[in-house]
């Protein structure tokens, strides 16, 4: 029996009742878009994280265009990456014509090093760029170092978007991601801890002036009547049929986000004397997008992922190139001293199959086969 990395079908069979009842609603109520199910589900959402605005919109990297927009981020402007991550985070840079600028990550959380965005900020400054935002990533579902990060960008005058992609719902010494940065952004593509049946994503801010900006932005730039433009904007909005099939999702997740904590301890409980499991700092908590290993070497690595796989056991490599040493990203500026940890962890991490419902045995069965 193959093992699954990410168990889409044992949710779907907890809720599968409730889903089709909540599908069915949409059908017989016929309102496609923003129907009454969005703004519900945005007021969910908000509740959960304790942020007081959330906007729903058609995808997790539109989410994290939006938010450049309403910042007014533009050329000329550097805004600071990871560049340890998925590559949307330094995609909707370009794109409005900023300039990425990639940072390092730590070595134990592999979320944002602060000293290399200090480094990166004096190297922006040097080549005539305006800091103008930093974008944290919660990688693996781990808060950033928000505590030393938030301080950087305000001293330097700039905004902080969070890349909750992976992290929406994580906790963050007493907060939850949502409520941390001037805006939170997340997915909800259906790998993510709170995925939908689709593409889906969201934005989070306490502050009404960017509210009423990504609102506007996200349909058009349209003005108080949706034929009158007020500025450029885009269509990016959320399916009602998505939004009705996530508010049952979410009615579980504090619930599958315990699941995950006990998937992690049994991990760490069978792994950590023969691996380099994770590390949550103290009073973090993650939702565990990902269970990541760092193995010795990129050889160690290979071989435990052959071992897995003639084991039936799915392995996956998050992320097996460094941003900065892709094509599409490669010609933008770096943390002058260079992105050593990105790369070495790009050789070493494997990550193993992590979601709510993995039952012991076939976890049992995954340790077996990690340490061969
Ligand atoms: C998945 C992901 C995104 C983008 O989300 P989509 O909904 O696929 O557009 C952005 N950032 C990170 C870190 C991600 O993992």
């Amino acid at each position: 029996m193959t093992i699954a990395f990410i168990d889409l079908a044992a949710q779907q069979a907890r809720i599968r009742a409730r889903l089709d009842s909540a599908i069915g609603e949409v059908l017989n109520q016929g309102r496609y878009i923003m129907g009454p199910q969005v703004a519900e589900f945005e007021r969910q959402l908000a509740a959960f994280c304790g942020a007081t605005h959330c906007l729903s919109c058609a995808n997790g990297t539109d989410a994290l265009q939006l938010a450049l927009m309403a910042l007014g981020v533009k050329a000329g402007d550097a805004v600071f990456v990871p560049a340890f991550t998925f590559a949307s985070t330094a995609e909707v840079v370009p794109f409005l014509n900023a300039t990425p600028v990639f940072v390092d990550c730590l070595p134990d959380t592999f979320n944002m090093d602060p000293e290399s965005l200090k480094r990166a900020i004096v190297h922006a400054k040097s080549l005539g760029l305006n800091p103008a935002c930093v974008i944290p990533v919660d990688l693996f579902g781990l808060p950033a170092d928000y505590d030393s990060l938030v301080p950087i960008a305000r001293e330097n005058g700039m905004k902080v978007i969070g890349d909750s992609a992976q992290g929406f719902g994580a906790g963050y010494k007493g907060r939850i991601t949502g409520a941390i940065c001037d805006i939170t952004t997340t997915s909800f593509f259906p790998a993510k801890p709170l995925g939908c049946y689709g593409d889906g994503g969201a934005l989070f801010t306490d502050s009404d002036e960017l509210k009423a900006l990504i609102d506007s932005f996200r349909v058009h730039g349209k003005g108080s009547h949706k034929y009158q433009n007020e500025r450029v904007g885009m269509n990016s909005r959320l399916d009602t049929l998505q939004a009705a099939i996530l508010i049952e999702k979410l009615a579980i997740y504090a619930d599958e986000i315990e699941r995950r904590q006990a998937v992690a301890a049994r991990y760490d409980a069978g792994l950590s004397n023969r691996f380099n499991t994770p590390y949550v700092p103290d009073g973090l908590k993650s939702v565990w997008a990902q269970y990541t290993l760092k193995t010795d070497s990129e050889a160690a690595r290979d071989a435990l992922r052959a071992r897995a796989k003639d084991a039936g056991v799915p392995t996956e490599v998050y992320y097996p190139v460094p941003l900065h040493r892709q094509n599409a990203y490669k010609e933008f500026p770096v943390d002058p001293a260079g992105l050593p940890v990105s790369e070495d962890m790009s050789s070493r991490v494997v990550s193993l199959p992590m979601h709510p419902y993995l039952e012991r045995e076939a976890q049992d069965r995954i340790i077996a086969a990690v340490i061969g």
